[in-house]
């Protein structure tokens, strides 16, 4: 029987890292077909690892197919010397300075701009981060397996770079001598938090 499996997401971009990602595999990843139609899953869970099981244990009884695995992921990015922020919260980092409880997504540049705001006093040696991704594997609403990748960095001061989205510009490997905003998408893909987690689901998926 011919393996399916689909994402939960209507980001062309994410569906486009992680399908390419996967064919390496000869795994074949789609889109889980209606998904932007389905009503919105609540992102209430304090972990990437809640949300991410929230997500795909809801879209999983979405699949046109019982024995499709439905993939969702929740990632963002962790300061230390920020106890962790803006973790869970990263989409909307910048609008929750004004409003704790705001639910809708703030923009790149406003998100930096506070990230910038936030670590003004925090010298270099201090500014280390990580950016987290959780992947959550479901079929017919239950959970099989959550994967979770990790990505070492430290937030420099000021933009360097032009690719990427989110973060990317303020966030350096150090390993790389680089910003995620001065990498082509296969070099991010190889050390991402992203890549990392898919890396885990597909070697796992070959067990299945
Ligand atoms: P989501 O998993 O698509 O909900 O991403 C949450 C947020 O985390 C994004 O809006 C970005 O702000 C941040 N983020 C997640 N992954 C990355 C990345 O690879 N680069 C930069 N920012 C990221």
């Amino acid at each position: 029987m011919k393996r399916l499996i689909y994402l939960a997401t209507s980001n062309s971009g994410k569906l486009r890292d992680f399908a390419g990602a996967a064919a390496v595999y000869g795994i074949e990843l789609d889109a889980l077909p209606g998904f932007a139609s389905l009503p919105l899953v609540e992102e209430s869970g304090v972990t990437f690892d809640a949300n991410a099981r929230l997500k795909a244990e809801a879209y999983s009884r979405h699949a046109p197919e019982q024995h499709a695995i439905v993939l969702a992921d929740d990632s963002g990015l962790e300061v230390d010397a920020l106890g962790g922020a803006p973790g869970v919260a990263s989409a909307r980092y910048a609008a929750m300075a004004t409003d704790p409880g705001f639910t809708a997504n703030s923009g790149d540049a406003e998100n930096n701009a506070r990230l910038l705001r936030e670590l003004a006093t925090t010298p270099e040696a201090e500014r280390t981060a990580r950016f987290v991704c959780v992947i959550a594997a479901a079929r017919a609403g239950q959970i099989l397996a959550t994967f979770r990748g990790e990505a070492p960095g430290r937030i420099l001061t000021a933009p360097r770079g032009t690719r990427g989205f989110g973060y990317d510009p303020l966030f350096y490997s150090v390993r790389l001598k680089k910003t995620f905003a001065e990498l082509s998408p296969e070099e991010k893909a190889a050390v991402s938090h992203r890549g990392l987690a898919l890396a885990r689901f597909l070697d796992w998926s070959r067990s299945i």
